[in-house]
């Protein structure tokens, strides 16, 4: 692993649900955004199919209001949910058009995503459905934005996406250092406690962030660190 560049100045984060980015990355941007760098939040869904026993109609605009307050509390003041449906996502134009709109319109230097490898680790539970089905359509919608006969309807083409950093365990290829950040991270966590709640078992955001950075962190030569895997783009 290497330490990620950070030569750029905008970028650009998309996940499936509230809550994604919070589980790891919200540490790193709140270190980027402390550089003085723009990060933009991009969510597919609102996350309104994600509490057991409470209406998607009353947790849809709960779960927007905590994602903001996330983004807030690690330097992000723009989110946009792109109201896919939570729980099935799928793969394919509409999301890689939608995705291309929102790239041409914030021309963003870096794309943040998280993991849409089957399975967390090699023996892991298999991953949602809608992370897998956004990982991917994020790698394809770097190239689509780029293409001016691709979604011509959707905004002049930017070609300046340098890369796109998916966040992960398996096979990272860079790390960052958010030693100085990572009680940004876990606070931005904290903002959801309405889905916290809702897990219905015992979960401590510090623990559980500081347990994962830490051991990223051993690999990578600091005490807390976010892994990523780059794909080139261009
Ligand atoms: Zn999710």
């Amino acid at each position: 692993m290497e330490p990620m560049p950070e030569d750029w100045e905008s970028a650009v984060a998309v996940v499936a649900h509230p809550d994604d980015l919070e589980y790891g990355v919200a540490a790193a941007v709140a270190r980027w955004t402390g550089q003085g760098k723009k990060v933009t939040y991009v969510l597919a869904t609102k996350g309104e199919a994600g509490i057991a026993g409470m209406a998607p109609a009353e947790v849809g605009p709960l779960r927007m209001e905590e994602e903001r307050r996330s983004a807030e509390v690690v330097g992000v003041h723009q989110v946009t949910f792109l109201d896919h449906p939570d729980g099935l996502v799928e793969y394919g134009i509409a999301l890689r058009r939608d995705l291309a709109t929102q790239f041409r319109r914030l021309q963003p230097e870096i794309i943040i995503t998280a993991s849409f490898d089957l399975t967390w680790g090699e023996e892991g539970p298999v991953n949602h459905a809608d992370h897998r089905a956004v990982g991917l359509a994020v790698l394809d919608a770097c190239r689509d934005a780029a293409n001016e006969w691709v979604f011509p309807e959707a905004g002049s083409p930017w070609a300046g996406i340098r890369a796109a950093y998916v966040a992960t365990i398996a096979n990272p290829t860079h790390f960052v250092d958010v030693t100085a950040t990572i009680d940004a991270g876990i606070a931005s966590l904290r903002e959801h406690q309405a889905y916290i709640d809702g897990l219905g078992t015992a979960f401590d955001p510090d623990e559980f962030l500081r347990n994962m950075a830490g051991y990223v962190g051993m690999g990578a030569g600091c005490e807390y660190a976010v892994a990523f895997h780059r794909y080139p783009m261009g």
